[in-house]
């Protein structure tokens, strides 16, 4: 059965533009440059469309962040998520019910409280909720996990498969050819100018070459003598079998280290990180971060102590030191482009894809996209963001770890 989106055509010798990697940054990418007038263009995947993170991952939309350079990189995405059905024409189950960033201790809540100043600074519409005024919204959390919370009425979650579909379907409407099972050796680079791609078939050229490849973005860039600070990370979810509604907007609880959110067929879908991340290249779920999910979910959610869990999953990330992405121009290289670190990558491709795409045709760094390069660690310019789920943040109360 062919795959949504994917060519039945030969891989081609030549493209005016090559994208590595069918997950939800390259798809978008190449679906904005075909909208820009690019003619040829080629994504490349080694596996399949969503293969990657953007197949596996918890789904959360939001732009609800601490700093200037993400709220206003993710409130333009936001802003797409709302109207991306629409645009492509393809329904990506975008579910705008509100999302919740759940402070459990006073030191978080005042984290919150800070982060909602900062942004109504830049428009956006967010809330600080009281420990009475998100138990009225959410009645299952545990009172004890409750201090307060951010609530951002106009994000929630979409479907990540319906995502990755709707983008390839699109591109593929304007001409793009998504080739499957292709997989990248190497980026070639001929007098500081990119010149396309080592593949499993044959070499490719292309004055545009666009590094989107998650997981093994940092591998390729270095094959074009392009290092980037790019550390790889496991994260593990899982889904339960329908229960009752008990749970509308999204919810990313700092003390739990947790995310999730409940669909409209009564699923509950989560995902929990530990203190340490994990490091290991294997896309299989362990034992430990099972259990870690089931403490921290019942803890937060009590009633679901008597859920089954239908299945539990891993994917692979890579992240860098300030935890935001890069995306823009390559370092020293002509014609190559990088959209890769990405933590929250499926709720900013979007926007990213949109201003990338922006970025190559302009011959200009788009300015929402600027801060994001990849020289900033060099220059001593990190991103500061201080309102993501990440271990650092993970203090306070919560149910912690048992040791085997
Ligand atoms: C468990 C989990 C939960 C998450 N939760 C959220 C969330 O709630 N909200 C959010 O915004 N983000 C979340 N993320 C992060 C998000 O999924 C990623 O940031 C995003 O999917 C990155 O998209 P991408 O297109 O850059 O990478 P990917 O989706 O990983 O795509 C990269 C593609 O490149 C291909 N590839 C790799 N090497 C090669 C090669 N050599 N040649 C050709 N192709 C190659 C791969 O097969 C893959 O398809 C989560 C991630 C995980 C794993």
């Amino acid at each position: 059965m062919p795959i949504p989106g994917v060519t039945a055509r030969p891989l081609a010798r030549t493209y005016d533009a090559v994208v590595i990697g069918a997950g939800i940054q390259g798809l978008a990418t190449a679906y904005e440059l075909a909208k820009r007038g690019v003619r040829r263009v080629a994504v490349l995947d080694s596996s399949w469309p969503g293969g990657g993170a953007s197949g596996r991952n918890g789904e959360l939309i939001r732009s609800a962040f601490s700093s200037a350079e993400w709220i206003t990189l993710f409130d333009a995405s936001l802003k797409r998520w709302h109207q991306l059905s629409r645009e492509l024409d393809f329904n990506v189950l975008f579910n705008p019910s509100g999302y919740l960033v759940l402070a459990s201790t006073e030191e978080q809540y005042a984290r919150c409280r800070a982060d909602v100043e900062v942004q109504a600074r830049f428009g956006l519409r967010t809330e600080l909720l009281d420990q009475q005024a998100v138990l009225d919204r959410v009645p299952a959390l545990n009172p004890d996990a409750v201090v307060g919370a951010v609530l951002q009425p106009a994000a929630g979650f979409a479907h990540h498969d319906a995502a990755v579909w709707g983008y390839a379907r699109a591109a593929a409407r304007l001409g793009v050819e998504v080739h499957a099972g292709i997989e990248v050796l190497g980026v070639t680079v001929r007098g500081g100018r990119v010149a396309g791609v080592t593949t499993s078939t044959h070499d490719v050229s292309a004055p545009v070459v666009v590094n989107a490849a998650g997981a093994a973005a940092g591998r390729l860039a270095g094959t074009a003598g392009v290092e980037l600070p790019l550390d790889m990370a496991r994260l593990e979810m899982l889904v339960t079998e329908s229960v009752a509604p008990f749970l509308r907007p999204a919810v990313a609880a700092l003390a739990a280290l947790g995310y999730c959110h409940q669909t409209s067929r009564g699923e509950f879908v989560g995902g929990t990180e530990l203190a340490v991340p994990d490091h290991t290249p294997s896309l299989n779920g362990t034992y430990r971060l099972l259990r870690d999910m089931a403490q921290k979910f019942v803890w937060l959610f009590p009633q679901l102590s008597a859920a089954r869990v239908l299945r539990h999953w891993a994917g692979l990330i890579t992240q860098t030191a300030d935890l935001s992405p890069i995306v823009g121009t390559a370092p020293g290289v002509d014609g190559f482009y990088l959209s890769c670190g990405w933590v929250y990558g499926f709720v900013g491709a979007p926007a990213a894809a949109a201003h990338l795409a922006d970025t190559v045709c302009d011959g200009r760094l788009h300015p929402t996209i600027a801060p994001f390069d990849a020289l900033r660690f060099a220059e001593g310019r990190p991103i500061r963001e201080g309102s993501l789920v990440v271990p650092a943040q993970s203090e306070g109360p919560g149910p912690r770890e048992v040791a085997s």
